[in-house]
């Protein structure tokens, strides 16, 4: 089956009728008709859509001559690293970059596994050809993907491993029918609204029961998903279309089949396979390509809202948004550079340089909640004078057209530019999106330690040996 339509898509998500919890109850019913869901799910579906729309967002498949999605695609060259961008891109504009979890960032991941199958060779207990063939089966069948890497939060001690009682999901018996798990994982993004669910280890898991790579369907038997609130609501530009809901992830003795098993008790390959692996460079090469289309958004509501209301020739106001110009063209620079500064290992296989991209998902986690406080300094109480649409219909409705108009532009107008910009930057969904920028990729903390050990330094060192050598 070639790269799937948004129709498919949300014909085979409804008719898995998995086990998902909604405020104390389970959801039955058609997911897509849920009100938590039902947003989002279209928002999902169109991108499947623009898949045969758009000029370039498939890719003729050598193996089975169909046309599958471009996030799919391993790199052979600068060009596919390209074609790669271009594709995220198209995708992220339709949503602004709202939907982190697009179906790219997922099928992103397990192509970067399966560009990495080497590492796992003459490993024990791991399955690289499993691994090919799945991505194969997932390539061609235009799967989507949920991820769950994380243990609870119950207790983040160095001393953690102490603790008898384990909430994290662990392998608790091996069957001829597969690997039984139990525990509970977060935070599933989109979990309940894909096809499948990928289950790897924490990076940095030390013990060998937690250590795993697998694949399971959303409709497995034992597997639950319990959602959070839900951020959408009515008049919302943003929430109403986006808000990919989190959920967290219980396993209640899984049997997870030997199929799907492409990794277990094997800290050594999980963590290889992460950190030398293509995971990270494919990845952060996603990210920054969805999180420049978002700054570039982020931009225009910005400047826009400076021009509703005519504040445009104050010097503060100018650094303001010169600041956040100043984060969308470092951003781009630094894609550009992980795109052209790339190589070609030796299975032909071209990886974008890690490093231009790490700095970028690293700035963004600081520089995305800045632009958010700078869009709430200029809105001001105009993203809190915000009547609704009910309003703008009703008897007040033609005083409020008038009494909150912009600078030429009337009450409604004006209300609808910074209702949006609220929804972005003050609403539950505008903060979510904030703690999402912060924290999907790691916590800062980790993304510093990450970036100190993966940058060389021996070419600065090496000068500063040369200039004191000079002056002796
Ligand atoms: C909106 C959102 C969506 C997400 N979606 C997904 C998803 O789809 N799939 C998925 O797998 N994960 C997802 N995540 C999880 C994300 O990967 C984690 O939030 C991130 O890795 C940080 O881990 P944590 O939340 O467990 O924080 P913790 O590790 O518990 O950190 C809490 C605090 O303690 C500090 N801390 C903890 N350990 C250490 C240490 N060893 N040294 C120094 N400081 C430490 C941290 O710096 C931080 O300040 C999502 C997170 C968010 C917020």
């Amino acid at each position: 089956m070639p790269a799937i339509t948004g129709d498919e898509y949300i014909k085979r998500i409804d008719t898995l009728q998995s086990n998902i919890w909604y405020d104390g109850e389970r959801i039955t019913g058609k997911l897509s008709e849920h009100r938590a869901f039902a947003g989002v799910m279209k928002s999902q579906a169109a991108l499947y859509d623009l898949q045969h729309q758009k000029e370039n967002m498939t890719f003729t498949c050598e193996k089975s001559g169909t046309g599958i999605g471009v996030s799919y695609l391993i790199p052979r060259s600068v060009e596919d690293v390209k074609k790669r961008r271009e594709m995220i891109q198209e995708w992220a504009t339709h949503n602004g970059g709202f939907m982190g979890r697009s179906p790219d960032y997922m099928n992103t991941v397990l192509t970067s596994f399966a560009a990495s199958l080497d590492l796992l060779e003459g490993e024990k207990k791991t399955f690289p050809k499993k691994l090919r063939d799945f991505y194969e089966y997932a390539r061609e069948n235009d799967l989507s993907f949920t991820h769950t890497f994380i243990s609870p939060q119950s207790n983040r001690s160095k001393l953690a491993f102490l603790d008898d009682e384990v909430t994290n999901a662990r392998i608790v018996e091996k069957r001829d029918d597969g690997l039984v798990i139990r525990g509970a994982k977060l935070l599933a993004t989109q979990g309940g609204i894909t096809d499948e669910v990928i289950v790897y280890s924490n990076p940095g898991t030390a013990e060998e029961d937690q250590s795993y790579l697998f694949s399971i369907p959303t409709d497995t038997k034992g597997l639950t998903f319990v959602c959070r609130r839900s951020f959408v609501e009515s008049d919302t530009p943003l929430s109403s279309r986006f808000d990919e809901m989190d959920t967290v992830v219980l396993f209640e003795d899984v049997v997870v089949p030997w199929e799907r098993v492409f990794i277990y008790e094997n800290v050594r390959a999980v963590t290889s396979l992460y950190k030398e692996g293509k995971f990270i460079p494919f990845t952060v090469h996603q990210i920054v390509s969805r999180q420049v289309i978002k700054a570039e958004f982020v931009l225009g509501v910005a400047q826009s809202m400076v021009d509703m209301i005519n504040i445009g020739e104050y010097d503060h106001v100018q650094g303001k948004i010169a600041e956040i110009m100043r984060g969308v063209e470092s951003l781009k620079a630094l894609l550009y550079k992980g795109e052209g500064g790339g190589t070609l290992d030796e299975g032909g296989v071209y990886i974008p340089d890690p490093i231009p991209l790490y700095v970028a998902v690293s700035e963004f986690q600081a520089f995305y909640p800045r632009c958010m406080e700078i869009v709430q300094q200029l809105g001001a109480s105009g993203m809190i004078t915000l009547p609704s649409e009910r309003d703008f219909s009703s008897d007040v409705g033609e005083n409020l057209t008038f009494y909150l108009k912009g600078y030429e532009k009337n009450g409604k107008e004006k209300v609808a530019l910074f209702r949006l910009a609220w929804d972005m930057a003050m609403s539950g969904f505008g903060t979510r999106q904030m703690h999402y920028e912060r924290f999907f990729f790691g916590d800062p903390v980790k993304l510093a330690q990450n970036l100190y050990q993966m940058c060389p330094t021996e070419r600065a060192k090496n000068r500063v040996e040369q200039f004191l050598q000079e002056r002796s």
